[in-house]
């Protein structure tokens, strides 16, 4: 790593008002962000890498709404809700309870809320101590263009700043949509950053959208024991996903005992004296303790000035980039949930690190979308990579399906997973890996080998060549592989 030979240093003087100039370092470029989070503190480590005089602009706290209020928290969270699934299948395992007594766990909720703020404060300190060890400026204020090369910023102690910049970056990140019906009140009607302040498991939550969060939620709070209503407008829960993976995790949620409400879309939330209730656009009315809204972000981009820089945005409020993070103006550049690219920590990040590599003129390639891997958190767990099957299915891309159905794996057996699955895709004519669905405990470990053999361009041949232990869950990845080359020949 470059040695960073001064440390930016922003004078924050009695002023109202500071213009701070360039610091001279063996980048000699000043580098302003406006946002901590994954795509604004990963993009700050590169600049300050490469010798550049970085400051991070950030609001709310380093590590972002990633840290503090979504990743972190939600998959936290998650992992106690996993544990208590996890003695589903202690009966077939031969595990039962001592004697008389009641062996059954529940989640003491207080404990589990803490542990979460906790873990999230944590990390966002250690985020916020590497940028300082880096030699990045961290400044707690809001910031805004003042114009292409000038970032405006109100600090928390009520100062105002003007920080010159070589290269601006917008990394502000998206808060949760509001339905104007249903304004969350942080007591009964949430959204998902307002969960961890409960201090007792909702008796019964109502969940409106089975998008990813929802999906998540639902089966998190449905595993530490609260009754759940999961509300989705569509067939079917997670409909951007998988339509094998997603019915298998609406069939697992409903054996849980979580009722879901298909084609169902919620109106309007209103408290009521003992909780609150949900009211659908036929008519039906749907009463619980609690209910969380989680119908998606919406971009954090008015007050940023961007309309008077000339930064273009879309309809929906994104920032228009291209594919190494430039928006429309020369040295602005953007990264993240504000773009609307993918809202996904690991391609925020991935925004970030080009768009420095990019202003600051390192080797770069632009973003490929079709080597992201993703997951959902649920249990089993669903993760994917590359193309979809109905890519295949429509004809527009001529590959190959093959399935294989965990309860025929021999580890999965000996674990007790009856439910899941493993589905490659492979292009017809040259045999290569194209993509891949992983539907198991630890999906989101198990997609690894298929996003490499696609970031390789690896046939499947060269995949099932290579040894996997016996008996293993991944020796599923290496079965499909060697059923892939039989389907070509
Ligand atoms: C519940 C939930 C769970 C998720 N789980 C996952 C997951 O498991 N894996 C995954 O990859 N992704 C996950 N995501 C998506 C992920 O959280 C986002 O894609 C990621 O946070 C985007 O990073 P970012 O840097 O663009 O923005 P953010 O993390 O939102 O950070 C932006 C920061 O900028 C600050 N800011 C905004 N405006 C200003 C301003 N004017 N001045 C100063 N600061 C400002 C904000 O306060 C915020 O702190 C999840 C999302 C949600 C909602």
């Amino acid at each position: 790593m470059a040695a960073v030979t001064s440390t930016p240093s922003v004078p924050v003087t009695a002023d109202q008002h500071t213009t701070v100039g360039a610091s001279s370092t063996r980048g000699g470029s000043r580098v302003v962000i406006i946002g901590g989070g994954p795509g604004g503190y990963e993009a700050a480590l590169v600049a300050a890498q490469l010798g550049a005089a970085v400051t991070v602009v950030e609001r709310q706290g380093v590590g972002g709404s990633a840290v503090l209020t979504d990743v972190v928290p939600s998959k936290t969270l998650i992992a106690t809700a996993e544990w208590m699934t996890l003695t589903e299948s202690a009966g077939d395992l031969g595990i039962r309870p001592r004697g008389e007594s009641d062996a059954s766990f529940e989640a003491d909720f207080a404990t589990v809320d803490a542990r979460v703020l906790r873990l999230a404060r944590a990390q966002s300190r250690d985020i916020h101590a590497k940028l300082e060890r880096e030699g990045v400026q961290v400044i707690d204020g809001t910031g805004r263009l003042a114009s292409p090369a000038q970032v405006a910023v109100q600090t928390a102690d009520g100062q105002q700043l003007t920080l010159d910049a070589d290269v601006v970056l917008l990394a502000t990140g998206a808060r949760p949509r509001v339905i104007p019906t249903a304004q969350p009140d942080g007591e009964r009607i949430l959204n998902w950053t307002q969960l961890y302040e409960l201090t007792e498991i909702p008796e019964r939550l109502i969940v409106v959208g089975s998008g990813v969060t929802g999906a998540e939620f639902a089966g998190a709070y449905r595993g530490l024991g609260a009754e759940v209503v999961l509300v989705s407008s569509r067939d079917r829960v997670l409909p951007g996903e998988d339509s094998d993976a997603a019915d298998l995790i609406e069939a697992v949620f409903k054996r849980r005992g979580m009722q879901v409400l298909s084609r169902s879309r919620a109106a309007a939330a209103r408290r009521t004296e003992t909780g609150v209730e949900v009211e659908l656009t036929d008519g039906r009315v749907v009463t619980g303790s609690h209910c969380l809204i989680a119908v998606g972000g919406v971009p954090n981009t008015e007050d940023l000035g961007l309309a008077e820089a000339g930064v273009a945005t879309t309809e929906s409020g994104h920032i228009h980039t291209d594919r190494v993070s430039r928006t429309t103006v020369r040295g602005v550049y953007a990264a993240g949930d504000c773009t609307g690219v993918h809202a996904l920590a690991s391609v925020a990040a991935m925004q970030g690190r080009i768009a420095m590599w990019h202003a600051l003129g390192d080797a770069v390639a632009p973003l490929d979308l079709s080597q992201v891997s993703a997951n959902v958190f649920t249990a089993p767990e669903i993760a994917t990579v590359g193309i979809s099957e109905q890519q295949i299915t429509s004809g527009e891309v001529r590959g190959e399906v093959v399935t294989l159905p965990l309860a025929r794996n021999p580890r999965a057996k000996m674990l007790g997973i009856r439910e899941g699955f493993i589905k490659l895709f492979s292009h017809r004519a040259s045999g290569v890996v194209l993509g891949g669905v992983v539907v198991a405990p630890r999906a989101s470990e198990l997609i690894f080998p298929i996003t490499l053999a696609i970031s390789n361009r690896l046939t499947v041949d060269q995949v099932s060549n290579a040894f996997t232990v016996y008996p293993s869950l991944s020796g599923s990845i290496a079965e499909a592989s060697r059923l892939l080359h039989d389907a070509r020949g």
